[in-house]
């Protein structure tokens, strides 16, 4: 039993102190592996074209419970519209603030703060694994991050049995929400090709625009589907339509759009292309498409993982999680070619945002979330009643936040049993 308890405010305060915006690091896994190391995990570090990762596992027995994240954050945009230093980690009445806090910074340190509460009370010898594997790449192209560790994994032959990403996926209430399954996304990029000329001779001419405008409305008003049992129905959305004619009096050549497709699992991106392509060939002009695919959609079936995930954010906050697959792509799309996938995590209402925070009580209580799905996970007959959950106000934070920044100090800072969060 370790002496004293993670506080996951601290350790999440230290993560958004690393100003980490893709695909920079800047010593955020440091204070991953430090944590970690500490706990008896086994950390490698894994370094694809300019992007670091880590897996780390403690144990060697099966199952291998895998928890999912990223610590790389969005760019703050304009740093003057914020009320607060983005990168600073300020605590406001019982809000942590800053780049990273909800997605998923948060959810990384309530994991890792989770994980030690269990190994204190389960010793050291429970029968299975904890694994986690922790990017810096889910925010930018995701090409040198995930992906490219799950290939590393295979190679080596080690396994994932299930896997827990950590996304932000509460809507509105910390458990309302868990996601067993992604949308898939397509992006099209047509071109229209008509005949440049005169507009008081159209006759001798072929308006590109007219043309890219009925292939659009015939595009946008189709009912791609109804949805199905656990998604909504397929959506495409015109991001952009480009001509660049700068005179009014000459008809157009050529006009350019750009539509972004969410479909769900009565589609393959194989299927959606066929049908986008016979749409547009019934409209009898020259076009070309270009389609890009970033995920196919996909369903992990309700079950163990997903039964065992709600009981615990049932213990803990009295909520039963809807079952979804709204919202965008995740790493989840790949991890789910391996293992069964679930993602569950903070209240992603300022992720992506100006003055991205997370209540502290909510930190608290994701903690004891995770801390329940372990126990549920590696033992479910285990029927102890989760920790009370309290705001973990830390007066220590503060003097973090006056001093100046010393992650090792900040992944060291402990609080006597009793002090913090009532676990
Ligand atoms: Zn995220």
């Amino acid at each position: 039993m370790s002496e004293a308890i993670l506080d996951p405010a601290a350790v999440a305060a230290a993560l958004i102190r690393r100003p980490s915006v893709t695909p920079k690091d800047e010593g955020a896994l440091d204070i991953v592996t430090t944590a970690l190391e500490k706990l008896g995990f086994g950390c490698h570090r894994l370094v694809f074209g300019d992007i670091h990762n880590i897996y780390a596992r403690r144990g060697t027995g099966r199952p291998n419970l895998c928890f999912a994240g990223h610590t790389d954050v969005v760019p703050t945009g304009a740093v003057e519209a914020w009320s607060f230093d983005p990168f600073s980690a300020t605590l406001r009445d019982g809000v942590l603030c800053g780049r990273g806090a909800v997605d998923m910074k948060g959810a990384i340190a309530a994991f890792i703060a989770a994980t030690q509460r269990f190994l204190d009370a389960r010793g050291p010898d429970f029968a299975g694994s904890i694994s986690l594997l922790i990017t810096g790449d889910e925010e930018g192209d995701a090409v040198n991050g995930t992906r490219k560790v799950l290939d590393w994994l295979e190679e080596r032959g080690e396994a994932i049995d299930a896997c827990l990403v950590g996304e932000p996926t509460s809507a509105e209430q910390l458990g309302d929400m868990i996601k067993i399954g992604r949308r898939g996304s397509m992006t099209g990029r047509l071109t229209v090709h008509g005949v440049q000329g005169h507009t008081a001779y159209p006759h001798l001419a072929d308006n590109a625009a007219h043309r890219l405008v009925a292939m659009l409305h015939a595009l946008t008003t189709a009912e791609l589907d109804r949805g199905s049992e656990h998604f909504q129905p397929s959506t495409l959305q015109v991001s952009t339509i480009d001509i660049g004619n700068p005179a009014s009096n000459v008809i157009p050549a050529t006009a350019r759009a750009v539509f972004n497709i969410r479909f769900s699992d009565c589609w393959t991106s194989e299927k959606l292309e066929r049908w986008l392509r016979g749409r547009l060939d019934a409209d009898g002009c020259r076009y070309t498409l270009d389609v890009s695919v970033s995920g196919e959609s996909f369903l992990v079936a309700p079950g163990v993982l997903s039964d065992r995930l709600a009981e615990a954010i049932r213990r803990v906050t009295g909520r039963m999680p809807e079952l979804s697959t709204t919202g965008g792509t995740s790493d989840a799309r790949f991890i789910q070619a391996h293992c069964p996938v679930a993602e569950f995590g903070l209240v992603g209402q300022t992720m992506h945002k100006v003055d991205e925070r997370v209540e502290l009580s909510d930190l608290a209580a994701l903690t004891a979330i995770y801390h329940t799905f372990l126990d549920l996970f590696f033992e479910p007959s285990i029927s102890r009643e989760p920790e009370t959950v309290v705001a973990g106000l830390d007066p220590a934070i503060h003097a973090l936040g006056a001093a100046p920044f010393d992650a090792q100090a900040a992944v060291d800072h402990r609080v006597k049993p009793g002090d913090d969060d009532g676990g």
